[in-house]
């Protein structure tokens, strides 16, 4: 079995300096690419600088909503150059989040609008995060689908009515450990239903969200334990475990532009 693990927040500090030994945990677990997460202009720098010496590993370049607020037009020029770089595959973090609102709202809106735009010059797919903040989100990604926009929704943590909304204007579903959650995941487990094998990704979001089922076998969450999310897939959508990883994979390829 081989995964991709599409989010992994190396600038966490629990992520501090483990890149080697948690590589290769990685892919003893068959965990065969990595997208280092990029969530504001230094950490997008550090994911790509981590992925320039890690031939396994790629990196998202984006300011995520909790940051909204420091996207200056010099952050959009910075952003750009690491657009431009064959190793960065995707635009983003990027999206709205009304749940901690670290950032105004109105700053949130025009610092996705600027990567909405970004996305859609580059022709890289965005890499989206919304929380608490549909109605907002949705109207402003219908909107980047007409233009001809593509991307993942991660770390999706809502039901099924807003997982087909996001699959009818073509964007694609990240899956996290959230799934393994019996109690806060119960929407999510529920929308399983509703996505199809040939649309989600998986990842860890690493450190955080420790996917339930993989125990305390380590002190946080790191890609090699991406097979208990495929795991949790699986049960719920009434496959192998293979037939996920197999899909997510193929998808991840080919939405990120990933060699084989
Ligand atoms: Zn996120």
């Amino acid at each position: 079995m081989s995964l991709i693990d599409i989010g992994v927040n190396f600038h966490a500090s629990q992520l501090k300096g483990a890149g080697t030994e948690l590589l290769a945990r990685a892919a003893d677990a068959g965990v065969t690419h990595i997208l280092a997460t990029g969530t504001s202009l230094s950490s997008s720098r550090s994911a790509l600088e981590f992925a320039r010496r890690h031939p396994r590993v790629w990196a998202t370049a984006g300011v995520h909503p909790h940051t909204a607020k420091e996207y200056t037009a010099a952050t959009g020029e910075a952003l750009a150059a690491l657009w431009a770089d064959e190793r960065v595959v995707a635009v983003g973090e990027c999206g709205l989040d009304y749940n901690r609102m670290f950032s105004p709202m109105a700053e949130q809106r025009s610092a996705f609008e600027a990567q909405i735009q970004a996305s859609l010059t580059t022709g890289k797919p965005l890499f989206l995060h919304c929380r608490d903040a549909f109605d907002d989100f949705h109207a402003m990604l219908r909107e980047a689908a007409g233009a001809g926009a593509h991307g993942v929704v991660h770390c999706f943590t809502d039901g099924a009515e807003e997982a087909e909304a996001f699959l009818a204007l073509g964007f694609d579903i990240g899956i996290t450990g959230w799934v393994t959650d019996l109690t806060r995941g119960t929407a999510l487990r529920e929308a399983m239903r509703v996505i199809p094998l040939e649309r989600l990704h998986l990842e860890t979001d690493a450190p955080y969200l420790r996917p339930r089922n993989a125990g305390k076998t380590r002190p946080y969450n790191e890609p090699a334990l991406l097979p208990f999310v495929a795991q949790a897939v699986a049960e719920l959508k009434g496959v192998d475990a293979a037939a996920v990883a197999a899909h997510a994979t193929a998808n991840s390829k080919r939405l990120f532009g990933l060699p084989g």
